[in-house]
C-alpha cells in the first residue's frame, strides 16, 4: 500500500521475516520502520520526516490504523506486524544463530533490566539508555559490530538517530522499537491481547498516561481523515 508517498508492505509476517533474516544472514544493512498512525500522520504533516520514513528499506504496518485504512479504502487485508512482535521473533531466532543486538534507548534502569534478562538468552554485545547528548555511543557501536540494533528512543527520535547514523555502519538492521524496552523489561504492561485484537493498544497507552498522551485520540482520528481522503496510486 502507498500513503503519503510511503510505501508500506503489505506480505505475511512470516515472509517479511524470513526477507530480513536472510538480510541480517547476509550482512545487508537495513533500516526498518515499524509504522504505526502517529508516525504516518508526522510523515504526512511533515517533510523532513517523510524523507526520513522514505529512505527506511522496509516500512512495516504495525499498528491497526494502518490496517483500518486497507480495510475500508482498499478492501484489503493489510497483515500487521506489531513492532515488539518482531523483536520477540527476532531475539528468538538469534539464539541460536548467535547474531550480536546491540539495545539503544529507554531510561538507564529499564536499558539494564533488558540486559539482565537477555544476556544468557542471546548475544548482547552492548546498551546504552536513550538519553544522551549529540548521536550517543555512535562510536561504540560502530566497533561492536551488532547484528541487530534496535532503537527504542520513540518516535520520530529513533527514525531521525538510524538515518543519520546508517551510512557510518558496515552492517546490521536498524529498528526503531519505540516502547518495546519499557514493555519487555517488566518496567510497563502491554494491552490484553483483546484489545491489540481490536485496535485498541492506543487507548490502553493513553489511559496509563492520559496527561502525556492527551493529543493521541486526535492524532488518530486526524490520520484517519487524512488517510481516507489520501489520493495516491494505491498500488501494493
Ligand atoms: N526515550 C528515549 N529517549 C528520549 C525519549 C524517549 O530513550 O529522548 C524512550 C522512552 O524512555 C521510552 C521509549 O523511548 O522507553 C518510547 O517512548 P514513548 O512511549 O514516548 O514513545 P512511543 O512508544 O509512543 O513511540
Amino acid at each position: 500500500m502507498e500513503l503519503f508517498e510511503v510505501k508500506i508492505l503489505e506480505l505475511p509476517k512470516e515472509e517479511i521475516l524470513h526477507t530480513i533474516v536472510t538480510r541480517i544472514e547476509n550482512e545487508e544493512k537495513t533500516f526498518l520502520v515499524t509504522a504505526n498512525a502517529l508516525i504516518m500522520l508526522r510523515a504526512a504533516k511533515d517533510d523532513a520526516y517523510k524523507s526520513v520514513i522514505k529512505s527506511a528499506d522496509y516500512v512495516v504496518p504495525d499498528g491497526f490504523g494502518i490496517h483500518l485504512v486497507g480495510k475500508i479504502k482498499l478492501r484489503r487485508d493489510i497483515p500487521r506486524y506489531p513492532g515488539i512482535d518482531m523483536v520477540k521473533d527476532l531475539i528468538e531466532i538469534g539464539k541460536n544463530r548467535n547474531w550480536k543486538f546491540y539495545f539503544l534507548g529507554a531510561e538507564e534502569k529499564v536499558v539494564n533490566k533488558m540486559y539482565e534478562i537477555y544476556k544468557d538468552m542471546i548475544n548482547v554485545v552492548g546498551y546504552h539508555h536513550g538519553y544522551f547528548t549529540g548521536d550517543g555511543p555512535v562510536e561504540e557501536i560502530r566497533s561492536l559490530k551488532p547484528d541487530i540494533i534496535f532503537v527504542a528512543m520513540g518516535a520520530p527520535k529513533q527514525e531521525f538517530w538510524i538515518w543519520r547514523n546508517i551510512n557510518k555502519f558496515e552492517k546490521g538492521l536498524f529498528m526503531g522499537v519505540g516502547g518495546s524496552f519499557d514493555v519487555l523489561s517488566g518496567m510497563k504492561k502491554r494491552a490484553p491481547e483483546w484489545m491489540v485484537n481490536m485496535g485498541l493498544e492506543w487507548a490502553y497507552r493513553f489511559i496509563q498516561s492520559p496527561s502525556k498522551r492527551w493529543k493521541v485520540p486526535f492524532q488518530i482520528t486526524e490520520f484517519l481523515f487524512r488517510a481516507l481522503f489520501y489520493k495516491g496510486e494505491n498500488k501494493r
